[in-house]
């Protein structure tokens, strides 16, 4: 089966004095092993559909599914990585990636190994004990990429995770990313801003309208040769 699925899902905040229908009709299927970029302006709902594919935001209507299972609280199976890389000053790098496995109880030893292995994927070995203030945005946001794939979650979640990085940087790791992707078989949905990255990261793009928050188009993407 699909590893996400949303049917008919409409999301609504209200507060006293107002209301604001963030998404409505949102229907889609993502199979295991999709890379599923999402595109559209400011607001129109992108991080919302993220946070309730991790159960962080309840739908109003309709409802979400992740590996076949109806999400209705905080999900284990998705790895969550946001603009900021949000790690903790005091610790080094391969303590803020390890976090992740004592939040979560994993066997220590085989979560090292597992730390270990994404820090050479990553090009993060020898910076092991660095601490974040001693690293760029780029090195930073690796860490937060090792952290969110250490518990194997076979649904990664993206919120603009590049999008404060110069364009270099960026591309770099976008190309890291892909890799990532088709060596793990994780199943990625990313938000971006930028059309190209859409493009070259996805096998389908979902484009975004605002007021409210809906798709209006889904495109398959050809993946040259080298990239499948
Ligand atoms: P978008 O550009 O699609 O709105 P962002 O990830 O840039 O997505 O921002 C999402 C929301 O998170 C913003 O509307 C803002 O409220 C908040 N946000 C983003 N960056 C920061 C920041 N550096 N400090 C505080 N809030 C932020
Ligand atoms: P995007 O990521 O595309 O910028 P968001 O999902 O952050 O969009 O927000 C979609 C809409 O929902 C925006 O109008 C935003 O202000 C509103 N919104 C998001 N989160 C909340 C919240 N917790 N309470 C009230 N309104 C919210």
């Amino acid at each position: 089966g699909p590893a996400v699925e949303m049917t008919d899902l409409s999301v609504q905040f209200r507060s006293k004095r107002s209301r604001t229908v963030a998404l409505t009709d949102i229907t889609m299927r993502v199979e295991p092993g999709e890379f599923v970029s999402i595109l559209g302006p400011s607001g129109c709902g992108k991080s919302t559909l993220l946070k309730i594919v991790a159960g962080l935001v309840r739908p109003t209507t309709g409802s979400a599914s992740l590996m076949g299972q109806q999400v209705t609280r905080p999900q284990d199976k998705i790895g969550f990585i946001f603009q900021r890389a949000a790690l903790l000053e005091w610790r080094g790098v391969r303590k803020n990636i390890l976090l992740q496995a004592e939040m979560r109880g994993l066997d220590r030893k085989e979560a090292g190994r597992r730390a270990d292995q994404l820090m050479e994927m990553t090009g993060l070995t020898g910076f092991e004990n660095a601490l974040p203030h001693e690293l760029s945005g780029g090195m930073q946001q690796r860490v937060s990429l090792c952290r969110a794939l250490l518990h194997q979650p076979p649904v990664l979640l993206m919120d603009e995770p590049f999008g404060a990085l110069d364009a270099l940087t960026r591309e770099t790791l976008n190309t890291e990313l892909n890799r990532i992707w088709r060596e793990t078989g994780t199943t990625i949905l990313l938000v971006t801003h930028s059309i190209a990255e859409a493009v070259f990261l996805g096998t389908r793009v979902e484009v975004m309208s605002a007021r409210p928050g809906r798709i209006v188009r889904s495109l398959p993407v050809d993946l040259p040769a080298e990239r499948v």
